[in-house]
């Protein structure tokens, strides 16, 4: 079987470089992490959203630990010290990118990414998640436009000026808080004018049903899964699938163990087969064109017999022994992320 190229929903490799000081291990094929240079080429990671994470102070995704999905509400970062991280982490991307020799490109258009995935490059979209990251002035969204962030998440699982994510609760529903502020509506248009993709990924319910009602673009939870299987308050409700299948959106699959067991643990001895289990879900709720990867490499606790990016095609194969075809394959893997983009950025 041919290797078919993966672009992933989000990543938080950045977070990881960044606290390991080192970005040209980026380069060497480690062991720490899930994700660098030659790891994604043997797994066929053609490339994704990098996230620019910010933790919160002795938290969480730093030193190349994964974050413990430990329950507890996280206080709300300040914006100014928010905007200062998030920013060395983007330039950290475009450190990447200048010292790739052309192996790493920071994407802009849909355009961009189909070229890197034919040619072999590795496509980086700059995501930001949570936009306390955007600092005191929420119009640092057009400089950093015009940068090339094409993708923001309005909140992490905490509270900010524009709206509160769901804090790690097992079992939870996801409605946990009030919805968008005023500047978190303000903030999903702006993203529209701009062609910027609002990520619904750790915002709670009446914050998810707020972007249904305003937004004109579709429907995206970069790295989310089934609440139905796994009960988690990060996980999509079916109502909220149906809402984004009717949008023609799309939900990437979440690889952390603790969004995808029927019993939340966080554990890496947890099968492959229950990433599986929520595409099947996702698929026969959402359709097969609505249904990618959202790996959450570098960010999370995930099934060891994945193991890293390196294990993608293991993925693959589970999930053509479960009936799936090459065209199917290649719509999850990397084409409905495609058209949900090219959809949402206009480009
Ligand atoms: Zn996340």
């Amino acid at each position: 079987m041919t290797t078919v190229p993966v672009f992933d929903g989000h990543n938080d490799t950045l977070l990881r470089l960044h606290g390991e000081r080192q970005q040209k291990s980026f380069f060497e094929r480690g062991e720490r992490g899930h994700i660098d240079l030659s790891r994604a080429r043997e797994g066929g990671l053609g490339g994704g959203l990098f996230a620019c994470f910010v933790p919160n102070r002795g938290g969480e995704g730093q030193n190349g630990e994964p974050p413990a999905l430990k329950e507890g509400d996280r206080e709300p970062l300040d914006p100014s010290c928010a905007q200062r991280t998030a920013g060395a982490l983007a330039r950290t991307l475009f450190e990447l990118e200048a010292s790739s020799g052309g192996s790493l490109k920071v994407a802009r258009t849909t355009g961009e990414i189909e070229a890197c995935l034919r040619d072999g490059v590795l496509a980086a979209v700059l995501h930001y998640e949570g936009a306390e990251n955007l600092g005191p002035d929420p119009s640092a969204l057009e400089e950093l436009y015009e940068k090339g962030l094409r993708s923001l998440g309005l909140v992490w699982s905490r509270p900010n000026a524009y709206g509160h994510g769901v804090p790690f609760r097992f079992p939870s529903s996801p409605d946990t808080g009030p919805g968008l502020t005023d500047a978190g509506r303000e903030l999903v248009r702006e993203c529209n004018r701009l062609g910027v993709l609002v990520d619904l990924s750790h915002l709670n319910e009446r914050g998810f049903w707020d972007v249904a009602r305003i937004t004109e673009a579709p429907l995206v939870a970069t790295h989310s899964n089934a609440h139905a299987l796994c009960p988690a308050s990060r996980n999509l409700t079916d109502r909220q699938l149906d809402a984004i299948r009717d949008s023609d959106g799309m939900v990437g699959v979440n690889f952390a163990a603790g969004f995808l067991r029927p019993d939340g643990r966080d554990e890496e001895d947890t099968p492959l087969a229950e990433i599986a289990r929520h595409v099947d879900y996702l698929v026969e709720r959402l359709g097969i064109e609505r249904v990618g990867f959202g790996s959450d490499f570098d960010g999370a606790r995930i099934p060891r017999e994945l193991g890293d990016a390196s294990g993608l095609p293991r993925l693959l194969d589970a999930l053509r022994e479960r009936g799936y075809g090459e065209a199917e394959l290649r719509k999850l893997a990397h084409q409905n992320w495609l058209r949900v983009l090219r959809a949402t950025w206009g480009a």
